[in-house]
C-alpha cells in the first residue's frame, strides 16, 4: 500500500496535525497514538494507505549517539522504502525560514525525494503575518529551486488544510492505483 510520511521538527504540531486528519469525519485510524516517539509509526487509514509518523529531527532530548541513529532510520526510510508516495514536510508558520528546515528540504531534493510543505498553526498569526512569512519561505526557497514545492496551509485548532492534504493524497493514491 501507498505511504505518506510526516516529518517536522519537534513541537512543529505534528502529532496535533495527524489527529486532526485522521481523527474527525470518520477517516478509520487503525491502532496506536501519534506522537512523542522514537520509532517511525504506520497508520493503516481505510486500508488504503499508511500515514507514516516520522520521529522529530533535530531532537535535543537525547544524547548525540542516540540523535545519529534517529537521523540514520529517518533518512533510511526515506531514500529506501519503495511505498513511500510523498513526504510532508511541516513547518512552524510563526517562525522565520529556519536552517534546520531548509538544509532539511536541500537534501530532499538532492535526493529527489517527492515533498510538499506543510505550514503549521496558521491560526496563531493574522493573515498579513502569515503571507510575510511565506513569502520569505518561497524567496528563500527560490534561491535554490526553479520551481516550488506545493504548500499546504493548515490549523489543528480549525481544521484548515484538512481537506485539501487529504484529497491530494487520494489523487496521489488514484495515480498509484493505475501504475
Ligand atoms: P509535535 O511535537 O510536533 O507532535 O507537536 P504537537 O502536536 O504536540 O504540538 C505542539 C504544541 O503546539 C501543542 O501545545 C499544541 O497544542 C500546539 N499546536 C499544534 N498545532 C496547533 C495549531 O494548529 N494551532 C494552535 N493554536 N496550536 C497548535
Amino acid at each position: 500500500l501507498p505511504e505518506y510520511a510526516f516529518i517536522g521538527r519537534s513541537n512543529v504540531g505534528k502529532s496535533s496535525l495527524i489527529n486532526m486528519l485522521t481523527q474527525k469525519n470518520g477517516l478509520a485510524l487503525t491502532s496506536g497514538k501519534p506522537g512523542k516517539t522514537l520509532l517511525i509509526n504506520h497508520f493503516l487509514i481505510n486500508k488504503e494507505w499508511f500515514l507514516v509518523d516520522l520521529p522529530g529531527y533535530g531532537f535535543a532530548q537525547t544524547g548525540l549517539a542516540a540523535r545519529e541513529r534517529l537521523r540514520k532510520m529517518i533518512d533510511s526510510y526515506i531514500l529506501l522504502r519503495k511505498p513511500l508516495i510523498n513526504l510532508f514536510v511541516l513547518i512552524d508558520s510563526r517562525l522565520e525560514p529556519q536552517s534546520i528546515d531548509l538544509q532539511f528540504i536541500e537534501w530532499l531534493g538532492v535526493q529527489e525525494i517527492p515533498f510538499s510543505i506543510v505550514f503549521t498553526k496558521t491560526d496563531k498569526l493574522s493573515v498579513t503575518q502569515f503571507l510575510n512569512n511565506r513569502k520569505k519561505y518561497e524567496e528563500t526557497l527560490f534561491q535554490t529551486w526553479e520551481t516550488l514545492p506545493l504548500i499546504f496551509e493548515t490549523s489543528s485548532k480549525t481544521g484548515k488544510g484538512r481537506v485539501e492534504i487529504l484529497n491530494y493524497i487520494e489523487e496521489l493514491n488514484d495515480q498509484y492505483g493505475k501504475n
